[in-house]
């Protein structure tokens, strides 16, 4: 986005950069309450997240009430359960078909680490395949958790600049 003089403007917001912040805040409101997750669920992290859309948790109070099973219309991929590492190359073709931006959640320990599978056939983390955004830690985390994530998530796409994204570290982890 080009940065625009603003002639004659208040004081204490006169000067260039001026309109192309505030569009960055504006765009990041409006982002972060119309998120629409992807849920990537393998195993029982995956049974906490369907309390965490039932009518008592509701993260449709957030703006996510839609869910999306196409990575081309979502914004959060949620990742939930034990990754194989057979099902690494399909976690990170989802996340590539994803259009930018894109944020990533690591549910519960096993996305984040492996959780109590130590062993050579789980992968020990989905950021040894993708960029993650936000951890949530518990085998499994319960929905309280999972709503805080879902908000860590909100600040981050509230606070970012437009600009952020499409950089050579994701180009370069994702081999583009
Ligand atoms: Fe299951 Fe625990 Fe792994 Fe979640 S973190 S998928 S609850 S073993």
């Amino acid at each position: 986005m080009s940065e625009i003089n603003i002639v004659d403007a208040p004081p204490g917001i006169e000067g260039s950069g001026f309109f192309a912040t505030s569009m960055d805040k504006v765009i990041g409101l409006a982002r972060s309450n119309s998120l629409w997750p992807l849920p990537f669920a393998t195993s029982c992290c995956g049974i906490e997240f369907m309390a965490t859309m039932g009518s008592h948790y509701d993260l449709g109070r957030f703006g996510a009430e839609r869910l999306s099973f196409s990575p081309r219309q979502a914004d959060v991929l949620m990742v939930m359960g034990t990754i194989a590492k057979k099902m690494a190359p399909v976690l990170k073709q989802v996340y590539i078909q994803m259009a930018e931006p894109r944020w990533v959640m690591a549910v519960g320990a096993c996305a984040s680490s492996g959780g109590i599978f130590d062993t050579y056939s789980v992968l020990q983390g989905i950021d040894e395949v993708i960029p993650v955004d936000v951890y949530v830690p518990g085998c499994p985390p319960r929905p309280e958790a999972i709503l805080d994530g879902f908000q860590r998530i909100q600040d981050l796409v509230r606070n970012e600049s437009g600009r952020r994204r499409n950089s050579d570290y994701y180009k370069e982890l994702l081999g583009q």
